[in-house]
């Protein structure tokens, strides 16, 4: 009998319960115990409906309060000083993910970044020679037992420790986090056998690294890793996902572990290599239905990917799985009652491709009566889906036709630009900004439920956000901030807000990923071509220009992150969906400039984590994601300033190309890694402004004026001054008025003292230095 297996299942729970607790046990609402309690009712649950949807191979471990790197780090014992004096190992966990300032303490969060190429988000651990490995944590064998008490066997996961090392940073300035590994291994010996003594037969080890380009370093630290661990008294499932292994596919098959999964999905080149070789140990397991996108599967295809598996190496040697974890799809479509019938008969969430999971076994088994009803359905979804009205418009593919190279470049280039926006918007130097969000209250949460609920009419919420602008404008004059936003309000998430204007969208209830800790969004599902209907946010950055003489910056969602945020289509390359987003934002951004907003920001914070994990892919998703983003933003004339913003980037590699975007101003993410990211600006001579975002707005930390200053003058040891803007790091709409306030007040004021001091140097100077 052939076996199916998950590689981890959603966290967050089926109506979010973990993000409420989560949410709750920080307010005070909830004590320990309480939220401890919510989370085993969570894992329970999915136990339970894993069992009984037939899976052989169920998770336990894959679970976390906060994120599973995180929990690695705690459990390896790689937990900073900073953080080891909190009283309780929550308290200090919590630390470590949010920052905290109880208790007369002041510490800021651990820095956060993407999961490869998804837009999960973990801590990122900090390794240095200093780091004393000992295995600190419980979890995984409490999670084991756990489930065992609730008659689960389960396969415990654990990331591998070449991942773990690779995905951290080093403490020390020119340390590599790799280089512990062997002061690693044996927190990892210790783990193994634990797990082994309290149960497990096999252990999922995850090693994602392996499908991107290794160092020699890495993959002798595969070799040697493995070795190692293989003499563990459990078998290790080394489980690869999110690419192919490509060039590493030799060292994979050569581990001495017992079975290896392989994501068949997106590495589809890797079965033909795999049977070619015909290795002779090794159980594989085949990641058939992808663990990343929300469409049926093709139950043929995958029945007929695996059967040549099944053909050479046997049943017992052929798993069936999921392409990685399901922790990046939502869990159940049977809640979905709201959707359009067809589209939602075109897809399969987490509880569904269990099913999948299971009929692709059974086909395979030879159960015919077991597996056809499904396999029959299977392929009446495709054909319905292949020639269904809804997918396919006329007037879009004529606009793409149509399109030229000329509508991808900006009349003039950037220094003449940068002059006509000069005479035309008055700034000071090192001018004040935000990203664009302001805090989503209760009660702007509120609001838009009642009129999602009809407890208040469409007039009495737009006025309701009237009046938020209107208090939110004057609340950025009063701080002294130079460019203005609106702050958002009318918008749930800066993606399902435009995707819910734009044709070829649709929109689940309750189809939420976890993004990071509490943190989930609820993705569209685009499924057909895209357009812009009509203006989607003229009407509200009209109205907020109205209210002040301040410029007001209107606010999109760029084409690469509204692609990289949603489900997508998969009957066409992710290109030419990618290029329709950019035409309608294009409407949008001429529309705005004709209402007379003269700065537009073009949000692009998913520009980065899109990038091809093999550099050998990514010159072409850079050409075309530039490309987008270009025609997005190419509609406009000199004077109008086009901005754009990305979050938690490694811009090292792709500076050229976000050059090449040629946005007038760009705003990043480098508060968390102190600036560390300008180093990339700075060797490349970025030509146009930047604004590298001086505070973290993930914690609810109160930065010092003195702080920000510092991290300003910092800036400017690689930039020049008049490219420095001020703002954030990201909008501010997950924070409270709070520390808003505050936090936004010291920032403008340590802007006022760089100008200050500034003007003193200038006057010092010679006139010839200056005016550059
Ligand atoms: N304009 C958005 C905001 O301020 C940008 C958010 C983001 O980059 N993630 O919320
Ligand atoms: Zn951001």
């Amino acid at each position: 009998m052939i076996s199916t297996a998950v590689l981890g299942y959603p966290r967050i729970g089926p109506n979010r319960e973990l993000k409420k607790a989560l949410e709750r046990f920080w307010s005070g609402e909830l004590d320990e115990k309480a939220l401890r309690d919510a989370a085993a009712k969570i894992r329970a649950a999915h136990w339970k409906l894993m069992t009984a949807a037939g899976m052989d191979f169920i998770p336990s471990g894959d679970f976390s309060l906060y994120d599973h790197v995180l929990d690695t780090a705690c459990a390896v014992g790689a937990v900073p000083d900073r953080y080891k004096a909190f009283p309780g190992e929550l308290a200090s966990y919590f630390a470590m993910a949010r920052g905290s300032q109880a208790d007369g303490r002041d510490v800021p969060a651990m820095e956060m970044t993407k999961w490869f190429d998804t837009n999960y988000h973990y801590i990122v651990p900090e390794i240095g020679p200093g780091t004393r490995f000992a295995l600190s944590s419980t979890k995984a064998v409490d999670h084991l037992e756990e489930a065992a008490a609730l008659g689960v066997k389960t396969r415990p996961v654990l990331l591998g420790p070449v991942s773990f090392l690779a995905l951290a940073k080093a403490t020390d300035k020119s340390g590599d986090p790799l280089s512990r590994l062997d002061a690693l291994l044996p927190v990892y010996d210790e783990q193994l056998a634990a797990l082994a003594g309290a149960g497990a037969e096999w252990v999922q080890v995850d090693e994602p690294l392996m499908v991107t380009d290794l160092s020699s370093a890495a993959r002798s630290a595969f070799a040697r890793a493995y070795a190692r661990l293989a003499k563990a008294p459990a078998k290790i499932m080394l489980t690869t996902y999110f690419g192919d292994l490509g060039d590493n596919l030799e060292l994979a098959l050569s581990l001495p572990v017992a079975g290896l999964h392989v994501d068949l999905v997106r590495g589809t080149r890797q079965a033909a290599e795999i049977l070619r070789r015909k290795p002779t140990r090794l159980a594989f397991s085949l990641g058939l239905i992808d663990g990343r996108n929300i469409w049926a599967a093709d139950l043929e295809a995958a029945v007929s990917t695996a059967r040549p598996f099944l053909e050479a190496f046997g049943a017992d040697r052929v798993i069936v799985a999921p392409s990685c974890s399901l922790l990046h799809c939502p869990e159940d479509l049977s809640g979905e009652t709201s959707l359009d019938r067809e589209i939602a008969s075109w897809m399969a969430f987490s509880r569904q491709k269990l099913d999948e999971l299971s009929a692709i076994a059974k086909a395979l088994d030879g159960d015919v009566g077991g597996s056809l009803a499904q396999l029959n359905e299977s392929a009446r979804v495709r054909q319905d889906r292949k020639s269904s009205t809804r997918i396919h418009s006329a007037e879009v593919q004529k606009r793409m036709a149509a399109l030229t190279p000329a509508m991808a470049r900006r009349a003039s280039p950037y220094a003449e630009r940068r002059k006509a926006q000069s005479a035309a918007i008055k700034l000071p130097p090192f001018p004040t900004t935000t990203i664009g969000s302001f805090p989503q209250t209760q009660e702007v949460r509120a609001a838009r439920a009642e009129r999602r609920s009809g407890a208040i009419t469409e007039a009495q919420y737009e006025k309701f956000l009237e009046q938020q602008i209107e208090k939110t404008v004057r609340k950025q004059e009063a701080l002294g901030l130079d460019v203005l936003v609106h702050g958002e309000f009318e918008r749930n998430d800066m993606v399902e807000y435009f995707g819910e204007m734009l044709s070829g969208f649709t929109f689940t209830r309750n189809g939420w990923v976890q993004s990071y800790g509490s943190r989930c969004v609820k993705p569209p599902v685009i499924f057909g071509d895209v357009a812009r209907p009509r203006p989607m946010t003229v009407r509200w950055s009209t109205y907020a220009q109205s209210l002040t003489s301040k410029p007001m910056k209107g606010m999109l969602t760029g084409p690469v992150t509204i692609l990289a945020w949603s489900f997508v289509r998969d009957d066409q390359p992710r290109s030419e969906t990618c290029r329709q987003i950019a035409l309608a934002i294009r409407d949008e951004v001429t529309d705005l400039e004709a209402a007379g907003i003269r700065m537009i920001q073009i949000d692009e914070p998913a520009l980065r984590e899109g990038l091809p994990l093999r550099r050998a892919d990514r010159a072409e998703y850079l050409d075309w994601a530039v490309e987008s983003f270009r025609i997005a933003a190419s509609g406009v004339k000199d004077a109008t300033q086009i901005h754009t913003h990305m979050c938690y980037s490694e811009f090292n590699d792709i500076v050229p190309s976000i050059a090449a975007m040629d946005a007038d101003v760009i705003s990043v993410e480098s508060a968390r890694s102190r600036m560390e990211l300008l180093g990339a600006f700075r060797d490349f001579r970025y030509p146009n402004e930047i604004g590298p975002g001086v505070y973290d707005i993930h914690s609810p930390r109160v930065p010092s004026a003195a702080e920000m200053h510092e991290l300003l003058e910092k800036a400017l040891t690689v930039l020049s001054p008049e490219q420095l803007w001020v703002n954030p790091d990201c909008g501010l709409k997950t924070r409270q008025w709070k520390e808003t306030e505050p936090s936004l007040a010291a920032m403008v004021k340590a802007a006022q003292d760089l100008r200050k001091e500034h003007e003193k140097k200038a006057g010092r100077e010679p006139a010839a230095a200056r005016g550059r």
